[in-house]
Formats: structure tokens, sequence, C-alpha cells
């Protein structure tokens, strides 16, 4: 739920890079060629980058649906496809796998790993996602949403092997795709904020079989070494910790970003933020709290720790640094280097020797920074924190900006231009601590319906927009403010880049200078990333349309020049009418009502909130019935629609203050207009009567 929070060339020094971009696209793991898209990331680099140019800036005014899918799951749609031999596969929300002939969308299996719906009451914080499977030797893998990881055979749709990646009793899950590198298949896992310790872990592609584990975080020193192939850093990351940091887990879970670097041998992952999320409540009296909201690299082989880079020590704000890591080849100062690139959470584009660690360079890619003041570059670019901005222990909360610049949506880097693709926001967002506060069954150690009493620092400039970046001169030579945060991108030889625009179109812009070429639309958002690939002599691009009740359905859409077909028309949406009850419930139930509603339900149903596209409850009919009421916030008969139980967390009675407390709200309505939430995801400061606060901090841009 919280996660879904939210120039031109002259002079531009282009850089080559065409024969190492060849020669990586012909050797990873799957049976990559140019016409194929085998890997989550395109090939192991992660670019996102296609050779292929039958499709270009010159034509691509002629691109056209050639064929669609419709995908009835409900949630959260954030698949990228892959193809292999001909065939198209994608998945759907709990975790199920769809094959489809590329080339003409037949449909030919699908594969249903019957995840357990009732996990979704204790351990989803962000809806039942998955972001894709990855291809190795005839199977494809995948990771399931109650944390195991099956490979399935690419040609059947039959099970081939399938493990255990987390222990059931804990409230772990996987929504990130697989990586696969040296035979063996690498993955991570979200929860930090259930009471979690992080760890990513590494399986034999072929059989399944354990390899190693690196746990991103100490545990409880008291019970000793973990027997892992991180125990040999757990004793230098456990002196950046004090207090009883392991009773609440810590965090760090690596639920996203993760890459197979061929040249270093190296698996390098990012890992997401501390919990509880502030620094003072998990680590008394200061720490860096080592690994959370690094990135680290390991040997494949053997998970032997290699290097880490900290983007943010000691962090407070939610500062996941699970984006995902690109790797290629830059001349940086008259040298080629082999990078790994990253923008995370934070806002800062970070340029990373892959071998070493070493950082090249780092730079803030938004206006304004609030939670650093600038980086030390004596101590490897690490940066220096704003005190101001520790509001655990200042106990005056904070605002921190930016907040949430960039989450899992894929990015894109073309070897061609030399420049980065990605959707960035720029949004602030306040955090008052509270010790031991739960949202649901997360413990994040603030109070999420409080604001800081100092006001919001002023966010000037447009909220999200499609960032072009050059990586060596980090800087931005084009944006487009049709762009968006939550969408990926995808780059070709044919000079262009793919990326979703606005509510529900799908758009290519010039590569080189972000002219927009064409737009489609695609009946719904496109978030995930899309992809490009050949059958006989036809290139196709294939996308991912699908939210949270979309009103046109959700469904996986593939072009081709001269495409002709036509989706139906999106129904206009229904009209918002109150359908509540008369008023009930005295004054302490209406009391305990707003409390339940603001710990749990707010997030994903307050009035007009795009976040996730849940309802707006002040127009439900549920309202009229107690028990229907019931029936969807406890027994979860919405659980498909991505609507999950709460049975863990609240009782018969709780559920009866909520309904009375939105009731309340709902019948406010009638003698007021709807107003529409100004929360992060709308890339504005919150609203305030009180003044900004003066500011330390760091500009950028
Ligand atoms: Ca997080």
């Amino acid at each position: 739920m919280r996660r879904v929070l939210i120039a031109s060339l002259c002079g531009l020094a282009v850089l080559s890079f065409g024969g190492s971009q060849l020669e990586a696209a012909s050797k990873p793991a799957g049976p990559a060629n140019a016409t194929e898209w085998p890997l989550h990331g395109g090939d192991s680099n992660e670019q996102r980058y296609s050779p292929l140019k039958q499709i270009s800036a010159d034509n691509v005014g002629k691109l056209g649906l050639a064929w669609y899918a419709d995908l009835s799951e409900k949630g959260q749609w954030q698949s990228t496809p892959v193809v292999v031999d001909g065939r198209i596969y994608v998945t759907t929300p709990w975790s199920k796998v769809y094959a489809y002939d590329a080339a003409t969308g037949k449909a030919l299996w699908k594969y249903d790993p019957k995840v357990p719906r009732e996990i979704a009451a204790t351990r989803l914080c962000c809806n039942n996602s998955n972001r894709g499977v990855t291809f190795y030797n005839g199977k494809l893998l995948l990771g399931t949403l109650d944390g195991r990881l099956v490979a399935i055979d690419a040609k059947k749709g039959s099970k081939v092997w399938e493990t255990r990646t987390t222990d059931i009793k804990d409230d772990m899950s996987i929504t990130g795709a697989p990586r696969v590198g040296n035979g063996m298949v690498f993955i991570g896992q979200g929860g930090g904020e259930y009471f979690q310790r992080g760890y990513i872990s590494a399986y034999d592609a072929e059989t399944g079989k354990f390899k190693w584990k690196f746990y991103v975080v100490p545990g409880d020193p008291s019970k000793g070494p973990d027997h892992a192939a991180s125990d040999s850093v757990m004793p230098m990351a456990a002196k950046t910790w004090s207090g009883d940091w392991w009773k609440t887990g810590g965090g760090g879970s690596p639920w996203d970003g993760i890459v197979f670097d061929e040249k270093t041998g190296l698996v390098i992952f990012g890992t997401g933020n501390g919990a509880p999320w502030p620094a003072e409540d998990r680590s008394p009296g200061g720490g860096d709290n080592l690994f959370i909201a690094s990135i680290v690299a390991v040997d494949a082989k053997t998970g032997q720790y290699r290097w880490h880079y900290q983007t943010v020590p000691a962090e407070n704000f939610d500062f996941d640094n699970t984006s995902p890591l690109t790797t290629t080849d830059l001349v940086i100062d008259g040298e080629k280097k082999h990078v790994v690139m990253q923008i995370p959470k934070n806002g800062v584009f970070y340029v990373i020797e892959a071998a070493t660690g070493k950082v090249l360079s780092a730079k803030l890619t938004v206006p304004f920074a609030n939670w650093l003041t600038g980086f030390d570059k004596d101590k490897n670019w690490a940066p220096i924190l704003n005190p101001d901005s520790n509001y655990g222990k200042t106990k005056q909360g904070w605002y921190v900006t930016p907040f949430q610049t960039h989450v899992w949506y894929p990015q894109s880097y073309n070897p061609n231009t030399g420049l980065f693709y990605v959707g960035l926001r720029y949004a602030t967002f306040g955090f008052v601590s509270e010790l031991g506060a739960k949202m649901g069954n997360q413990l994040l150690g603030i109070n999420i319906a409080k604001r800081p009493e100092m006001g919001p620092p002023p966010v000037e400039g447009p909220g999200q927009w499609l960032s072009a970046w050059d990586p060596v001169a980090q800087k931005e030579v084009w944006r487009s403010t049709e762009g968006v945060a939550n969408s990926g991108t995808m780059t070709t030889a044919g000079n262009l880049v793919f990326h979703g625009t606005g509510q529900r179109n799908f758009t290519a812009f010039r590569a080189d200078n972000g002219e927009k070429l064409w737009s489609a639309d695609a009946g719904a958002s496109v978030q995930a990333g899309s992809i490009t690939y050949q059958v006989g002599n036809t290139q196709y691009v294939a996308a991912l349309a699908g939210q949270p009740r979309a009103a046109g359905g959700n469904r996986l859409l593939v072009y081709k020049l001269g495409g002709t077909v036509v989706l139906p028309p999106v129904p206009p949406p229904a009209p918002l009418v109150v359908n509540a009850p008369a008023n009930f419930g005295d004054a302490a139930t209406l009391e305990k009502g707003q409390q339940l509603w603001q710990q749990n339900c707010s997030l994903c149903h307050e009035g007009g909130r795009g976040m996730g596209g849940f309802p707006d409850l002040r127009y439900s009919a549920l309202l009229q019935s107690d028990a229907a009421f019931k029936a969807v916030v406890l027994d979860g008969v919405l659980t498909e629609n991505g609507m999950l139980s709460f049975a863990k967390v609240l009782k018969p009675q709780d559920a009866e203050s909520i309904r009375a407390w939105v009731t309340k709200l709902a019948n406010d309505v009638k003698n007021q207009p709807a107003q529409t939430f100004q929360g992060p995801g709308a890339g504005r400061a919150t609203p305030s009567n009180a003044p900004p606060a003066p500011q330390k901090g760091l500009h950028g841009g």
C-alpha cells in the first residue's frame, strides 16, 4: 500500500560503444541475440536496449496494434515480458505466468503457482504484484508472492523444479524478477517493515539446489554466526548498529534491483530501507546501520562480500535503495570504465566502478534535497547528512525532499546516444516519529496520519517527468514533462525511447532529443518495462497495460509497423454517488474508527487519492451493510481484486467502528465538494498553513 504512494544533441560528445554492446548482447545466460528479450532487463547488463531498428524515429508514426491479450487478474501490473524462440511470456498479479505466440498472440499455456491468498492479510505492503520471469536454458524462472522460486518448462508450461527461498512463517514476499548468471539464479525478497532481516540467496538454475545466502543486516549476536556467505562481514556490520536492533529485524530487504555482471563475476544488488524507519528507534544513539540503503557486491559463485557503497547511512525516510541497476562501459576523463549506475528513491544518480565500488560521481537529479548537504569525495563520496533531518532524534518531524524520486520502474541506457532514460518524481513527504507505531502489521515507527508542525519546503517546478540523463557529464540532456515517475523505459537502435505517459498512453520519443513521435491510448496505464523483439521479418514492441480498477481492463499489447487492430473503447468512469446510511455510532466509536481508518485504510482509500487506484470508500454501497462491510474487510471476499483481509489486525467491532467513521465522511460529502488528496504521489508539497522552515541542503538538477 505504502510503496504505491507515487537540449539537444548539439555539443554532446556521442560515445560509441557499438562493439562492446554487440559483444554483451551475444553472451548472456539465455540464448540472447538481437531478436529476442530473454532476460528481465533484456541482457544481463540490464540496459533494456535493443539493437533492432526496423521501427525507427523515421517511421514510428506508423506503429499500430498487431494483437492484444486480455488479462483478468486484479492488482498491480508491473511485469516486463520476455521473448524466446517465438514465444512471449508475461506474469500477472498472484504470480501467474501466461505464454503466447509472440507473432500472432495465440494463447499457448498458463501457469498458476497457487499462491495462498491468506498471506495477503499479513505480509504484502504494496499489493500483489510480480515484475516478471527470466529465461535460462529452456526454463522460465519465477519468484512467487509467497516466497518460492519455480522453474517452468518454457515450451510446455509445466513445473521443472521448485524451492522455497523464505520461511513460510516469516512475513516475506517476492515481487521481483529472479536474475541468472554463472548457471545460478539470484533472488531477494520484500518485507522489511514486518520485523524482517533481508537477504539475497542463490540457487543452481538447473536443479534449484541451494548455493549461498547473504544477509543484509546482522542478526541477534547471542545466536552466533549464521553459517551463511555473509558471516565474514556481519561482525563489521554489527559495529554500525546499537541497542537491540535484531528484535525488529532491521530491514534492508533486497526486493528489486539485482544485476549479474559478467565482466567482474559479481552479483551487485540494492538493499532496502532500515526498519523501523526512524534510525534513532532501531539503533539508538547512532550508527550507519550496514548494509541498509546500500549497493552491495558479492562474488556470484560464493556469495562472498566484495564491496559496498551505502547511499544513505542511518537511513530515515523509507529510502529503499532497491531501484534497478544497469552496467555499461563509459569513457570518463579519457579512460574506459566499467560501471554500475543507479538512481534510487533518494534522488541522486550514482556512477560506480563495478569491480571495486569506487564512486566515480554522484549528482542530485532534482532541484533540491534536504536529507544531505553534500558529498565527502575523500570518503568515496559518502553523503554529508543534514543533522536537522534526523527526526527520530530531534522529535520535530521532517519533510524530506526529494521523496520517492525513482522506485522500481525500469530504466534504460542507449549506448548510441550515451543517455540513460528514467521517469523521475520531485516531491516531499512529512515524517513524524512515534515509537512502535504500526500501519497494519508493518512496524513503521512513524505516525502515518501526522505531519510535522513545521511547513513543508517549497517544491517548485514540475512534479514528474521523463529524464534523459548523461551519466558521463552527470547532467540532464532533455526532459519531457509528459513523462511520469511511475512508468518504465525501453530504448532501441532506432533512436527511440518508449515510456508510459499521462493516464494511459504508451509513447515513443526520439532518443537523442526527446521529440515526441508517437503515442497510443493503451486502455490502462503502462507502468512496467516495455520490450521489443523480432519474429520472422517483423519487429514488435510489447507492453503491459494495467492498474487496479482499470475501467477498460488489463492487457498485454503488441505493436508493429502498420498494425491495424483497435482496442475496445474504455468505458467512462462510473459517476460517484454517496450511498451511505444515516450517521451512527457514539463519539468513542467514531474516534476509534477514525484512528483505525488512518492506521489501516486511508493510505489507499483516502478520498480521491490516485495511489493504487483503490476506491474512494465514501461512495461505497458497502457502507449500507455491517455484514457486507465485514465480509470485505475481515473475510477478504475481494482479495482477488487486491483488497486484502485485515482479519489479523482488526476485530469485528473495529470494522464496525471504521464503517461508522467512513459513513460520517460520506455524509459530510453531501454538503461539500470532494477534495483531491495532495500526497507524495501528486508530486507536490502537502498544503500547509505553516511557513516553510529554513533549509540546509543540496541543490542539483
Ligand atoms: Ca520500503
